[in-house]
């Protein structure tokens, strides 16, 4: 990359249509970075003269306007699914969210102890755990003296500015959930290493995001079977450390 003192970015607009692996394709061997979506909105950004020969691969007459340099680290495709996520509520030793996203094969996983929320001001404590594989996705019903549902699931997209999974190694992504329950951008961002890696769970202010709203209490069901998770209640023994807590 030059320097992003003298770079600029262009927002075009190609129009349906566009093979965006072509303009991918162009867009690295010029050195452009940004992205493209199937739609045929492309964000370019790079050396001027860069940018002008990606635009003028789209075509003449594309419309053009001036962007601000956002500091895109590749050119990808988006507005095109990663893979899937599946978010399980689990009751255990401690009630929390397993919040997980289909990278490269496996689960990342997170455990979020608030669960997720349309809010974009409710920043959610996600605390890293195990990749989980692809088939516990399907998994609820009981474990243990708890149980899971399977609270809500669909696909996602990758965002930022940075690849997967290095967004995720470096500790900042960006991705968009298209769920039932979960729409729209969300941000992943680790706030403390170590053994569990704390991470907060952010919605980003978009069309989708409800301020003041709690999408966990409102909606409380299992995607699959549309009933809420069995609270398990211990039969015998001391009880639970939390009880008589609200
Ligand atoms: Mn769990």
């Amino acid at each position: 990359m030059g320097s992003s003192a003298r770079n600029r970015a262009l927002r075009a607009a190609a129009g349906g249509g566009i093979d965006a692996e072509a303009v991918v394709a162009e867009a690295r061997a010029l050195g452009v970075m940004g992205w493209v979506r199937p739609a045929g909105e492309v964000h370019a950004e790079g050396a001027p003269d860069a940018v002008e020969a990606l635009v003028a691969f789209l075509g003449e007459d594309v419309p053009t306007e001036r962007a601000r340099v956002e500091g895109h680290e590749q050119f990808a495709i988006r507005g095109v699914s990663a893979g899937v996520f599946v978010v399980q509520e689990h009751q255990a030793t401690a009630h929390h969210y397993d919040f997980r996203l289909e990278v490269d094969g496996v689960m990342r996983s997170w455990a979020v102890p608030k669960g997720p929320s349309l809010d974009p001001a409710a920043k959610r404590l996600a605390v890293q755990v195990e990749d989980h594989g692809m088939g516990h996705n399907d998994f609820e019903g009981a474990l243990g003296d708890g149980g899971v549902i399977i609270w809500d699931r669909g696909t996602y997209e990758q965002g930022g500015r940075v690849a997967w999974p290095e967004a995720l190694e470096r500790g900042h992504a960006v991705f968009v959930l298209h769920g039932a329950k979960l729409r729209g951008g969300f941000a992943l961002q680790r706030t403390q290493g170590g053994a569990k890696p704390q991470w907060l769970l952010i919605k980003r202010k978009d069309d989708e995001a409800r301020p003041g709203s709690d999408i966990t209490a409102e909606r409380p069901e299992s995607v699959v079977s549309g009933r809420p998770l069995a609270v398990a209640r211990p039969s015998s023994g001391p009880p639970a450390r939390d009880a008589g807590r609200p």
